[in-house]
């Protein structure tokens, strides 16, 4: 072990031992002996612990873990602390801004257990609720965390397109080129990381400031510009839709458009989304490729918060604001009385709601706020009030937020049971993931679908950029299945419409077309199925 590793020993020690609420005595003889320790260049080799204990500051105690660790590499008391303590916790420590008493009411109160789970908070406005945080301290640790993820490998499909787009149009000033962005961001892939970018020349434009902002690795793929469309399919599709279409059996690669390259191989045309090796095959080979959803087709916008539980605007800044996107409908489902962390509204609180809801459909014309819940559905799979009150909303989003650590056995009877309750409408995000933070409790999606089949429930896909949940790759089966699906943005604040545009695009992946989908029924539709 060098000095910095047994410092950095020593430190987790005493940080791990504050966590968990251990003698604040001890604990600062940790952080103390490390700090000292850290200014000294003592050399450690061979030294006993009646060596060590003679440096000034140092006391029995801590020399004995000291000479533990140079033996061992580390000590029985931090495994002993590691192990009642989730590996994400660690990497919150390093988030600027967070100390030790942060990190443990991070953990303690709002159940955040991982960076990823952190921004999501961040983002949800959770963190203004915990004593000693607020607007702004939430504000700079979500900085210092985006700063942190830039630093990493992978993106979030929304972040790359963000960044992606102006380079595109740098590129495109260059005169003659012709230039695309292939892969993983042309399919519009949930996690991107790389960005392919195909031209028909040397790039020759300045584009070094825009690049600098990427943190993944970026590739230029230059070709001839007659085999221009032909490298476009070549390196947008994933490898499994190239296979199976017999890219490989072509004969020339000069071609005038993507569309004569799938018509030489007799086949529809795709969308570039749409081009991942999975059902799209046998449906272009049929000429039965249905008409993908568009941002456009949305009637109303469902699942959505406001002030009445952790949402940033009130009803009517919602309601105005939606209205003037163009929709005609907005469902506000707030959290329910279980969720506590986010100010999750008491029977008396939903009555007053309603009532506030009341008031605006009054003055709204060709517009309307519907009356729904974000129920949570409780670790036996019900639902988080009594039937009188359920029986009060237009509709019912039912969602996980507790207990997240399930087997897959017992996640399909809490939500099998959820979805069995004649009030449910929506399963809301039905695995919880956070993508690039966390997996979501593990679930059999084909019997949760079918479920919904039997009990007329649809199925969110929450548009969210970071949940996207549930997957796009079992969009096709709901259809099949005749389960309609709610691309739902889950907005906790204005903003949060937007992100529409982002389920759009994972629903497109998945096929799905406007006829599937909840949210694009009118309103007089819509409320004959919720
Ligand atoms: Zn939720
Ligand atoms: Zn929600």
């Amino acid at each position: 072990m060098s000095n910095d590793e047994l410092y950095d020993a020593l430190e987790l020690t005493g940080k791990l031992m504050e966590l968990h609420g251990e003698n604040p005595f001890k604990t600062k003889a940790y952080t103390n002996a490390s700090y000292k320790l850290s200014k000294l260049r003592y050399d450690f080799n061979g030294k006993s612990v009646a060596d060590v204990e003679a440096i000034e500051g140092i006391g029995k105690g801590i020399a004995a873990k000291l000479v533990e660790l140079l033996e061992s590499g580390t000590t029985k008391e931090l495994q002993t602390l590691l192990e009642k303590t989730p590996p994400g916790i660690l990497d919150l420590f390093s988030v600027k801004g967070l100390g030790v008493k942060k990190v443990g009411q991070l953990w303690q109160e709002l159940g955040i257990e991982s960076i990823g789970e952190l921004l999501y908070a961040c983002n949800e406005n959770r963190l203004v609720s915990l004593k000693g945080f607020g607007s702004k301290t939430q504000n700079s640790i979500r900085e210092a965390i985006e700063f942190k993820l830039a630093n990493t490998q992978k993106l979030h499909y929304a972040t790359a397109e963000a960044l992606v787009t102006p380079l595109l149009e740098a590129l495109r000033t260059q005169a003659g080129l012709m230039v695309e962005v292939v892969g993983q961001v042309r399919r519009k892939c949930e996690v991107i990381d790389n960005i392919l970018i195909l031209s028909s020349a040397p790039i020759t434009v300045d584009v070094k400031g825009l690049e600098a902002n990427i943190p993944i690795p970026i590739e230029y793929h230059v070709c001839e510009p007659n085999a221009f469309y032909y490298q476009l399919v070549a390196l947008t599709g994933h490898e499994a839709h190239l296979q199976q279409i017999g890219f490989n059996t072509l004969t020339t690669t000069s071609f005038p458009s993507e569309l004569a390259v799938y018509e030489a191989l007799n086949l529809q045309y795709p969308e570039p989304e749409i081009r991942e090796g999975l059902q799209e095959i046998s449906l272009m080979r049929k000429r039965q490729l249905p008409t993908l959803i568009e941002l456009s087709d949305l009637k109303g916008v469902l699942h959505n918060h406001s002030t009445y539980s952790d949402g940033v605007h009130t009803l009517k800044e919602m309601g105005d604001y939606c209205q003037s996107l163009g929709y005609s409908y907005l469902g506000i489902c707030d959290h329910s009385r279980s969720a506590g962390y986010a100010g999750g509204l008491s029977i008396d609180r939903v009555l007053e709601q309603q009532a506030e809801i009341d008031k605006l459909n009054a003055h709204y014309t060709d517009f309307v706020i519907l009356k729904g819940i974000e129920s949570d559905i409780l670790s036996d799979g019900s639902l988080d009030y009594p039937e009188d009150v359920l029986k009060t909303f237009d509709f019912i989003v039912a969602s996980v937020h507790s207990n997240l650590k399930m087997e897959e056995e017992k996640a399909n009877v809490r939500l099998i049971k959820a979805i069995e309750n004649p009030y449910t409408s929506i399963l809301g995000h039905p695995t919880g993931r956070l993508l690039l933070a966390r997996p979501g409790y593990p679930i059999h999606h084909q019997k949760i679908i079918d479920a919904c089949a039997v009990n007329g429930v649809s199925i969110e896909l929450n548009a969210h950029p970071y949940r996207l949940d549930i997957d796009w790759r079992w969009l096709y089966y709901c259809m099949e299945k005749g389960v309609k699906v709610g691309i739902n943005p889950d907005a906790h604040h204005k903003e949060g419409f937007k992100d529409m545009y982002y389920g759009v695009c994972a629903a497109r992946k998945g096929l799905l077309s406007k006829a599937h989908c909840l949210n694009a029924l009118s309103l007089e539709e819509l409320l004959k199925i919720v």
